[in-house]
């Protein structure tokens, strides 16, 4: 059965998260220049600028939802007229900030200066955005990234990058400081070298019993939102890597009698972790791997890294705008699950349909019909809400999971 053991990496990252909410909070006090940025765009450019901080609303809005205030902030939103339909990130983001950071565990952001979307990921996101554009006359610069039904073009990541350029002149005037491109290049290298030990630590549910559990992932992922390009993010996933071989070298795995190794595809439910991995710990049964997290700096389609070091660091930064699974075609997702399941020796998919992320979630049936059958791998569709939980019901959930296995037992008589 699974066990909640908290890991040395487990300890780090809580004090990493803590401080460095704490951190922007303080600075932000002191005078910095606060920028709110969705995911992807490339938090590397700020560290260019002496004193530059950057908060990133939907991690945040994660955070919540794993601290069980998801719901309570989802309502004070409703409650001033956002429909229920909106992402829950959304909703959750401006039940906080319409009420002075009300609920949130890390005390809220500090309120912007400049806020800096993209719209290869959702055009909610933007809209989001423009709310706070509005309400709160903040300049807002949208990322506008092409498409992406294969490798990225080389014109695009040009056409990023002059965006990337646009970007640093508007941030130099507003701020009224000047930019450093050494400094950049050192955050990127940083990057960089965390990406690989990423790969390392998600390469431990190669092991059989698997080393690590994809709950473990959503989590140790949150810093690679909120602390990238810092030297502290490549040492902690150093830390992790390491710690995470060394136990698998040990024998000390989450769910050492592994019956079943299953594939979960979209975004984390960040209020049901602990209860999810913990029943289906009972069961013997360990989602390994996610879409959501082994998509990381993959190159399109694949598991694989893309190689960004014959790369400069804008160009780097422009190429990895296509890492994440939302803008790719159903082509491409397949390609990657396909490589996962075989290099994973996954027995099961769980299709997580996510109410708030539409854009995750559109391709999904089409996808569980490939893996069923084409790949001959069992699969379940569940219905989830990544930070909602009013949208999210445990026990038919299970009932869904427990008949996955049943299939899987059947597959192998
Ligand atoms: S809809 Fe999906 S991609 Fe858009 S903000 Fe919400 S979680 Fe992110």
């Amino acid at each position: 059965m699974a066990q909640f053991v908290k890991t040395d990496s487990g300890k780090r990252l809580t004090r990493l998260i803590t401080n460095g909410y704490m951190d922007n909070i303080v600075k932000a006090q002191q005078g910095a220049f606060v920028v709110w940025i969705a995911i992807i765009v490339p938090a590397e450019i700020f560290a260019g600028f002496d004193n530059v901080i950057y908060c990133v609303p939907e991690s945040h809005s994660a955070l919540c939802a794993g601290k069980g205030v998801g719901v309570s902030l989802c309502e004070k939103a409703e409650n001033l007229g956002y429909s229920m339909d909106l992402c829950s990130y959304a909703r959750i983001d401006m039940g906080c900030h319409f009420n002075q950071g009300a609920d949130s565990p890390a005390g809220g952001l500090p309120k912007p200066d400049l806020l800096v979307s993209n719209n290869n990921n959702c055009t909610l996101l933007a809209k989001w955005f423009d709310v706070y554009h509005r309400e709160w006359d903040i300049p807002h610069f949208i990322l506008d990234i092409p498409f992406c039904y294969e490798s990225q073009k080389q014109r695009d990541m040009e056409y990023i990058v002059s965006q990337f350029q646009d970007l640093i002149q508007t941030v130099e005037k507003l701020s009224g400081q000047k930019f450093n491109p050494e400094k950049m290049a050192q955050a990127w290298e940083n990057s960089v070298e965390a990406n690989k030990h990423w790969r390392r630590f998600l390469a431990a549910a190669k092991n059989k019993p698997s080393g690590i559990t994809a709950f473990d992932s959503f989590v140790q992922m949150a810093p690679t939102l909120t602390m990238r390009g810092t030297p502290e993010l490549a040492e902690h996933y150093r830390f992790l890597a390491d710690e995470t071989e060394a136990r698998v070298d040990q024998g000390i795995v989450p769910a050492p009698n592994e019956k079943y190794r299953l594939l979960w595809d979209n975004i984390a439910p960040w209020h049901q972790l602990r209860k999810m991995s913990s029943r289906l710990g009972a069961l013997d049964a360990n989602i390994i791997s996610a879409s959501y997290t082994y998509c990381l700096g993959s190159r399109e389609g694949s598991l694989d890294l893309l190689d960004l070091e014959s790369l400069s660091p804008l160009e780097g930064m422009a190429r990895l705008q296509n890492f994440s699974i939302c803008p790719h075609g159903l082509q491409l997702r397949g390609r990657a699950m396909k490589q996962a399941i075989e290099e994973m020796d996954i027995d099961g998919v769980v299709f997580a349909s996510n109410r708030s992320c539409k854009v995750y979630s559109l391709m999904q049936m089409d996808q569980q019909r490939y893996v069923q059958e084409e790949l001959g791998v069992p699969t379940v569709m569940i219905d989830v809400d990544h930070a909602d939980e009013r949208k999210y019901s445990e026990e038919t959930a299970f009932v869904r999971m427990e008949a996955l296995l049943e299939s899987i037992d059947e597959a192998r008589r």
